[in-house]
Protein backbone atom coordinates (compact mmCIF):
# COMPACT_ATOMS: atom_id res chain seq x y z
CA UNK A 1 0.00 0.00 0.00
CA UNK A 2 1.88 2.65 -1.22
CA UNK A 3 0.67 6.49 -1.88
CA UNK A 4 -1.96 6.38 1.12
CA UNK A 5 -1.97 10.14 2.06
CA UNK A 6 -5.93 9.73 3.46
CA UNK A 7 -7.47 7.22 5.73
CA UNK A 8 -10.85 6.51 6.35
CA UNK A 9 -11.54 3.99 9.48
CA UNK A 10 -14.42 2.57 10.28
CA UNK A 11 -15.32 0.33 13.37
CA UNK A 12 -17.85 -1.64 15.03
CA UNK A 13 -18.52 -3.62 18.16
CA UNK A 14 -15.77 -6.29 17.54
CA UNK A 15 -12.94 -3.40 18.18
CA UNK A 16 -14.36 -2.94 21.97
CA UNK A 17 -15.13 -7.16 21.93
CA UNK A 18 -11.68 -7.92 23.51
CA UNK A 19 -12.11 -5.07 26.34
CA UNK A 20 -15.39 -7.28 27.34
CA UNK A 21 -18.09 -5.19 25.55
CA UNK A 22 -20.65 -7.47 24.29
CA UNK A 23 -20.57 -7.28 20.03
CA UNK A 24 -24.47 -7.82 19.41
CA UNK A 25 -23.56 -11.33 18.26
CA UNK A 26 -21.70 -12.38 21.57
CA UNK A 27 -23.17 -15.95 22.71
CA UNK A 28 -25.06 -15.51 26.09
CA UNK A 29 -24.20 -11.74 25.56
CA UNK A 30 -26.69 -8.57 25.92
CA UNK A 31 -28.51 -8.76 22.54
CA UNK A 32 -29.22 -12.17 22.92
CA UNK A 33 -31.09 -11.31 26.38
CA UNK A 34 -32.77 -7.72 24.97
CA UNK A 35 -33.61 -7.74 20.96
CA UNK A 36 -32.87 -4.12 19.56
CA UNK A 37 -36.57 -3.38 18.61
CA UNK A 38 -37.73 -3.66 22.40
CA UNK A 39 -34.58 -1.16 23.51
CA UNK A 40 -33.44 0.46 20.40
CA UNK A 41 -36.22 1.70 18.51
CA UNK A 42 -37.44 5.45 19.20
CA UNK A 43 -41.30 3.27 19.08
CA UNK A 44 -39.74 1.07 22.09
CA UNK A 45 -38.59 4.66 24.10
CA UNK A 46 -42.33 5.90 23.51
CA UNK A 47 -43.62 2.65 24.40
CA UNK A 48 -41.84 1.76 27.70
CA UNK A 49 -39.30 4.27 28.58
CA UNK A 50 -38.40 3.02 32.04
CA UNK A 51 -37.01 -0.72 30.03
CA UNK A 52 -35.38 1.88 27.59
CA UNK A 53 -33.77 4.10 29.56
CA UNK A 54 -32.71 1.45 32.48
CA UNK A 55 -31.33 -0.94 29.35
CA UNK A 56 -29.17 2.37 28.66
CA UNK A 57 -28.37 3.25 32.58
CA UNK A 58 -27.01 -0.14 32.71
CA UNK A 59 -24.92 -0.39 29.33
CA UNK A 60 -22.87 3.37 30.18
CA UNK A 61 -22.46 2.10 34.15
CA UNK A 62 -20.71 -1.29 32.39
CA UNK A 63 -18.79 0.29 29.72
CA UNK A 64 -17.50 2.87 32.16
CA UNK A 65 -15.48 -0.30 34.30
CA UNK A 66 -13.81 -1.36 30.61
CA UNK A 67 -10.54 -0.07 29.29
CA UNK A 68 -9.17 0.41 26.00
CA UNK A 69 -7.60 -2.74 24.15
CA UNK A 70 -4.43 -3.19 22.36
CA UNK A 71 -6.54 -2.64 19.49
CA UNK A 72 -8.07 1.15 20.45
CA UNK A 73 -4.09 1.58 21.55
CA UNK A 74 -3.09 1.14 18.02
CA UNK A 75 -5.36 2.59 16.58
CA UNK A 76 -4.56 6.30 18.50
CA UNK A 77 -0.65 5.95 18.10
CA UNK A 78 -2.14 5.78 14.21
CA UNK A 79 -3.88 8.66 14.89
CA UNK A 80 -1.07 10.31 16.79
CA UNK A 81 1.66 9.72 14.27
CA UNK A 82 -0.08 9.52 10.78
CA UNK A 83 1.06 12.39 8.87
CA UNK A 84 -1.86 12.43 6.36
CA UNK A 85 -5.48 12.98 7.15
CA UNK A 86 -6.79 10.22 9.24
CA UNK A 87 -10.77 10.32 10.57
CA UNK A 88 -11.83 7.11 12.65
CA UNK A 89 -15.82 6.79 12.33
CA UNK A 90 -17.02 4.67 14.82
CA UNK A 91 -20.51 2.76 15.19
CA UNK A 92 -19.29 2.39 18.96
CA UNK A 93 -21.34 4.27 21.99
CA UNK A 94 -18.43 3.09 24.48
CA UNK A 95 -15.60 6.00 24.78
CA UNK A 96 -12.60 3.72 24.55
CA UNK A 97 -11.07 4.65 21.28
CA UNK A 98 -11.10 8.69 23.22
CA UNK A 99 -10.07 6.94 26.44
CA UNK A 100 -6.90 5.23 24.36
CA UNK A 101 -6.23 8.38 23.21
CA UNK A 102 -7.55 9.00 19.75
CA UNK A 103 -8.30 12.62 18.58
CA UNK A 104 -9.90 12.39 15.42
CA UNK A 105 -12.85 10.30 16.60
CA UNK A 106 -16.62 10.38 14.88
CA UNK A 107 -19.65 8.86 16.54
CA UNK A 108 -22.46 7.98 14.00
CA UNK A 109 -24.30 6.11 16.30
CA UNK A 110 -24.07 8.32 19.21
CA UNK A 111 -22.29 7.79 22.65
CA UNK A 112 -22.79 6.71 25.75
CA UNK A 113 -20.83 9.97 27.93
CA UNK A 114 -23.26 12.35 26.92
CA UNK A 115 -27.38 12.98 27.15
CA UNK A 116 -29.72 14.58 24.37
CA UNK A 117 -32.13 17.14 26.32
CA UNK A 118 -35.10 16.67 23.60
CA UNK A 119 -36.44 20.04 24.99
CA UNK A 120 -33.53 22.46 24.13
CA UNK A 121 -31.34 20.14 21.44
CA UNK A 122 -28.06 20.55 23.76
CA UNK A 123 -26.05 17.47 24.44
CA UNK A 124 -24.43 17.38 28.03
CA UNK A 125 -21.77 15.65 28.99
CA UNK A 126 -23.37 12.47 31.19
CA UNK A 127 -22.15 9.37 33.48
CA UNK A 128 -24.88 8.94 35.69
CA UNK A 129 -28.47 7.31 35.18
CA UNK A 130 -31.31 9.15 33.43
CA UNK A 131 -33.82 6.67 34.79
CA UNK A 132 -34.81 9.10 37.21
CA UNK A 133 -35.46 12.01 34.74
CA UNK A 134 -33.18 14.37 36.03
CA UNK A 135 -33.26 17.94 35.15
CA UNK A 136 -30.74 19.11 31.75
CA UNK A 137 -28.30 21.40 33.10
CA UNK A 138 -29.18 23.80 29.93
CA UNK A 139 -32.67 24.55 30.32
CA UNK A 140 -34.13 22.25 33.57
CA UNK A 141 -36.67 20.18 31.42
CA UNK A 142 -36.95 16.45 32.13
CA UNK A 143 -36.41 15.35 28.99
CA UNK A 144 -32.91 13.91 28.77
CA UNK A 145 -32.70 10.49 26.53
CA UNK A 146 -29.53 8.73 25.82
CA UNK A 147 -27.53 10.42 22.83
CA UNK A 148 -27.71 7.06 20.88
CA UNK A 149 -28.56 6.73 17.20
CA UNK A 150 -31.79 4.16 17.64
CA UNK A 151 -32.85 1.96 14.38
CA UNK A 152 -34.59 3.91 12.39
CA UNK A 153 -32.85 7.23 13.25
CA UNK A 154 -30.58 8.86 11.17
CA UNK A 155 -27.17 8.21 11.87
CA UNK A 156 -25.01 11.85 12.96
CA UNK A 157 -22.55 13.76 10.62
CA UNK A 158 -23.24 11.76 7.72
CA UNK A 159 -22.13 14.51 5.50
CA UNK A 160 -18.47 14.63 7.07
CA UNK A 161 -18.29 11.14 6.56
CA UNK A 162 -19.15 11.83 3.13
CA UNK A 163 -16.58 14.15 2.48
CA UNK A 164 -14.07 12.26 4.01
CA UNK A 165 -14.55 9.25 2.00
CA UNK A 166 -14.64 11.69 -1.00
CA UNK A 167 -11.12 12.11 0.32
CA UNK A 168 -10.01 8.73 1.31
CA UNK A 169 -7.07 7.09 -0.42
CA UNK A 170 -7.38 3.72 1.93
CA UNK A 171 -10.91 2.52 3.69
CA UNK A 172 -10.57 0.02 6.55
CA UNK A 173 -13.39 -1.59 7.89
CA UNK A 174 -12.30 -3.02 11.73
CA UNK A 175 -14.65 -5.77 13.76
CA UNK A 176 -17.81 -4.97 12.22
CA UNK A 177 -20.08 -7.13 10.71
CA UNK A 178 -21.41 -5.75 7.54
CA UNK A 179 -24.79 -6.13 8.45
CA UNK A 180 -25.97 -2.28 9.84
CA UNK A 181 -26.60 0.56 7.32
CA UNK A 182 -25.40 2.97 6.21
CA UNK A 183 -22.44 2.11 7.42
CA UNK A 184 -22.03 -0.91 5.75
CA UNK A 185 -22.40 0.42 2.30
CA UNK A 186 -18.86 2.80 2.86
CA UNK A 187 -17.03 0.11 1.88
CA UNK A 188 -18.60 0.17 -1.69
CA UNK A 189 -18.66 4.00 -1.45
CA UNK A 190 -15.22 4.30 -1.18
CA UNK A 191 -14.14 1.92 -3.92
CA UNK A 192 -16.07 3.65 -6.39
CA UNK A 193 -14.27 6.79 -5.48
CA UNK A 194 -11.20 5.43 -6.15
CA UNK A 195 -9.49 4.15 -2.46
CA UNK A 196 -8.14 1.21 -1.77
CA UNK A 197 -10.08 -1.02 1.14
CA UNK A 198 -9.09 -3.59 3.70
CA UNK A 199 -11.08 -5.70 6.03
CA UNK A 200 -9.58 -6.38 9.47
CA UNK A 201 -12.45 -8.85 11.41
CA UNK A 202 -12.68 -12.16 13.33
CA UNK A 203 -14.10 -13.59 10.24
CA UNK A 204 -15.61 -12.67 6.58
CA UNK A 205 -17.88 -10.19 7.22
CA UNK A 206 -21.39 -9.59 5.45
CA UNK A 207 -19.59 -7.54 3.12
CA UNK A 208 -16.40 -9.02 2.82
CA UNK A 209 -15.70 -9.79 -0.81
CA UNK A 210 -16.38 -5.86 -1.46
CA UNK A 211 -12.90 -5.51 0.02
CA UNK A 212 -9.68 -5.49 -2.10
CA UNK A 213 -7.91 -7.06 0.78
CA UNK A 214 -9.17 -9.22 4.00
CA UNK A 215 -7.38 -10.31 7.40
CA UNK A 216 -9.09 -12.19 9.79
CA UNK A 217 -8.13 -13.04 13.32
CA UNK A 218 -8.95 -10.82 17.01
CA UNK A 219 -8.57 -7.23 16.73
CA UNK A 220 -5.98 -6.78 19.32
CA UNK A 221 -3.45 -9.09 16.93
CA UNK A 222 -4.46 -8.08 13.50
CA UNK A 223 -5.00 -3.75 14.19
CA UNK A 224 -1.46 -3.73 15.73
CA UNK A 225 0.41 -5.51 13.11
CA UNK A 226 -1.56 -3.33 10.27
CA UNK A 227 -0.66 -0.56 12.07
CA UNK A 228 2.82 -1.25 12.50
CA UNK A 229 3.08 -1.54 8.48
CA UNK A 230 1.22 1.72 8.23
CA UNK A 231 3.59 3.55 9.92
CA UNK A 232 6.93 2.30 8.43
CA UNK A 233 5.33 3.31 4.99
CA UNK A 234 4.74 7.10 6.74
P1 LIG B 1 -21.83 -6.56 15.28
O1 LIG B 1 -22.03 -7.14 16.63
O2 LIG B 1 -22.92 -6.67 14.28
O3 LIG B 1 -20.52 -7.22 14.61
C1 LIG B 1 -19.32 -7.31 15.29
C2 LIG B 1 -18.28 -7.87 14.35
O4 LIG B 1 -17.05 -7.92 15.07
C3 LIG B 1 -18.57 -9.31 13.88
O5 LIG B 1 -18.37 -9.39 12.47
C4 LIG B 1 -17.54 -10.16 14.61
O6 LIG B 1 -17.07 -11.24 13.84
C5 LIG B 1 -16.43 -9.15 14.85
N1 LIG B 1 -15.62 -9.44 16.03
C6 LIG B 1 -16.01 -10.01 17.21
N2 LIG B 1 -14.97 -10.10 18.05
C7 LIG B 1 -13.90 -9.59 17.39
C8 LIG B 1 -12.54 -9.41 17.73
N3 LIG B 1 -12.05 -9.78 18.92
N4 LIG B 1 -11.71 -8.86 16.81
C9 LIG B 1 -12.18 -8.48 15.59
N5 LIG B 1 -13.46 -8.62 15.22
C10 LIG B 1 -14.31 -9.17 16.11
O7 LIG B 1 -21.36 -5.07 15.50
P2 LIG B 1 -21.40 -3.83 14.54
O8 LIG B 1 -21.07 -4.21 13.15
O9 LIG B 1 -20.67 -2.73 15.19
O10 LIG B 1 -22.98 -3.57 14.61
C11 LIG B 1 -23.45 -2.47 14.45
C12 LIG B 1 -24.18 -1.93 15.73
O11 LIG B 1 -23.86 -2.50 16.99
C13 LIG B 1 -23.76 -0.54 15.89
O12 LIG B 1 -24.91 0.21 15.66
C14 LIG B 1 -23.30 -0.31 17.28
O13 LIG B 1 -23.81 0.93 17.71
C15 LIG B 1 -23.87 -1.45 18.01
N6 LIG B 1 -23.07 -1.92 19.15
C16 LIG B 1 -22.10 -1.14 19.74
C17 LIG B 1 -21.32 -1.64 20.80
C18 LIG B 1 -20.28 -0.74 21.46
O14 LIG B 1 -20.47 0.46 21.62
N7 LIG B 1 -19.12 -1.27 21.87
C19 LIG B 1 -21.54 -2.95 21.22
C20 LIG B 1 -22.56 -3.73 20.58
C21 LIG B 1 -23.31 -3.21 19.54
Amino acid sequence: MTNIRNIVILTGAGVSAESGIDTFRTAGGLWERYKPEDVATPEAFARDPDLVLAFYDMRRAAIREKQPNLAHEALARLDAEWPGELLIVTQNVDDLHERAGARRVLHMHGQHHTAWCTACDSRPAWSGPLIHRPPCPECGEAALRPDVVWFGEMPYRMEEIAAALHEADLFVSIGTSGAVYPAAGFVRNARELGAATLELNLEPSQGSRWFDEARHGPASEIVPAWVDEMLALA
